[in-house]
């Protein structure tokens, strides 16, 4: 049998291949040379399974798309509080590259603005500049499961022009934002823009995101969960500069562009997206990237606020049950255990009290409990106990976990 979603993606990019507008960033000169007709896409699944088509080999600089891991390594070095006193989470409703920070705080308003950008790299942790920017290209090469290289000829070209970024350095260092020398703390974030990447590297690395911080080949926990809901959390308010909001009803996959014209997309549980084309809009996001982004979410239901099933009722049936010549009540339960499910089963044991002694909690069909749930289900059996009922609870996976709840008890 043949698996699909290659010709799916294959038919994505070339539908794509209509929108031929827009223009190569120039303002890097290496840039202005990359052939404007090259384009890619890759899908990769949070078991680590990659699908890519068109240029898959095409390598181009990571750019802008670095943030938001530059971003989660700032976070694991100095926590979210830590990097939040000197980097924002707000939107900015402007380009890229506009000058501006916050007025009363001098703090840049996120970190996906270059501002934002140049201050997350200086507050990564290194023993000096060069250490610093080894770690972030480490940390880049783990979420991709192998080494990648910078783009020395990008960087030396970028830095030779670099006076805007410069500007930035000096500004931040101004406000106080930025410690040490500013010019190391711009040329290290213009160096790790300069990774050099394929697409499939990119869809692993959103893969990692998509999987709650665990990279799906390795297996090596990269991040907290906590810090890659809020690098997700930035990457969908600000991901996309000036057309965030259009960015957010219409793909509604959070995402990062860059300047080489990338796009990076991260759908939380599901898969690792990343698309290829270099002519870039007025906004500075890939034309045709943008294009095949729309498709994706729109074909494959990928917008997050669509993507979120509604949870089904924890209650798969209720019966009864001959239990050691006793009459029971047997609640079989199944699929995750989240709020709202067991919220569900819980308004049934109120409503619908079980009417013999003893009830019977078969958990073998569930597949996860969130702790909101484990809390709500102990509470639940504590109070059947109180009221007098016997309690047995099967759960054949050990879902359950530890609690101070009786599996099995007498009266
Ligand atoms: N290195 C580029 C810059 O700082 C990255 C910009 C981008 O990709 N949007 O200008």
């Amino acid at each position: 049998m043949e698996s699909p979603v290659p010709g799916y993606l294959a038919d994505v990019l070339d539908s794509s291949a209509a929108f031929a507008d827009g223009a190569v960033a120039d303002y890097i000169p290496e840039l202005a040379g990359v052939d404007p007709d090259r384009a890619a896409i890759a899908l990769a699944t949070v078991d680590g399974t990659v699908y890519a088509q068109g240029d898959a080999d095409a390598v181009f600089t990571i750019q802008s798309m670095s943030k938001p891991f530059t971003y989660a390594l700032a976070l694991s070095d100095l926590g979210i509080d830590g990097v939040g006193e000197k980097v924002g989470v707000e939107p900015s409703g402007e380009a890229f590259n506009e000058i501006s920070l916050e007025p009363d705080t001098g703090r840049p308003r996120n970190p996906m603005i270059n501002a934002g950008a140049i201050s997350t790299h200086g507050l990564v942790a290194g023993a000096d500049a060069a250490d610093r920017l080894r770690r972030i290209l480490d940390f880049y090469s783990a979420f991709a499961d192998r080494p990648l290289e910078l783009d020395d000829a990008v960087a030396e070209s970028e830095l030779e022009e670099g006076h805007r970024n410069l500007a930035f350095g000096h500004l931040l260092r101004s406000v106080g934002n930025i410690e040490g020398d500013p010019v190391a703390v711009v040329e290290g974030y213009i160096r790790q823009c300069a990774a050099k990447v394929a697409v499939a590297d990119l869809a692993l690395m959103a893969a990692t995101l998509a999987n709650g911080g665990v990279q799906p080949r390795t297996g090596r926990r990269l991040l907290d969960q906590r810090i890659v809901r809020h690098v997700l959390s930035v990457m969908m308010s600000c991901g996309m500069y000036d057309a965030a909001g259009d960015w957010l009803t219409t793909v509604g996959i959070p995402s990062k562009s860059g300047v080489s014209g990338g796009i990076v997309g991260v759908l939380p549980g599901q898969v690792g997206l990343a698309v290829f084309s270099p002519r870039l809009d007025r906004h500075g996001n890939s034309v045709r990237g943008v294009k095949m982004m729309e498709r994706l979410s729109e074909d494959m239901g990928m917008h997050v606020m669509e993507a979120a099933r509604p949870a089904r009722s924890a209650i798969r049936d209720v019966h009864r049950v001959d239990y050691r010549g006793e009459e029971a009540t047997v609640y079989e339960l199944h699929g995750d255990l989240v709020f709202s499910s067991t919220e569900s089963l819980i308004r049934r044991l109120v409503e619908d009290p079980p009417a013999t002694r003893r009830v019977i909690f078969d958990l073998d069909r569930v597949d996860e409990i969130e702790d909101v749930a484990r809390r709500m289900a102990v509470s639940a059996g504590r109070s059947l106990l109180d009221d007098g009922h016997a309690l047995t609870i099967t759960d054949r996976n050990g879902v359950l976990g530890e609690t101070d709840l009786p599996r099995e008890t007498d009266a």
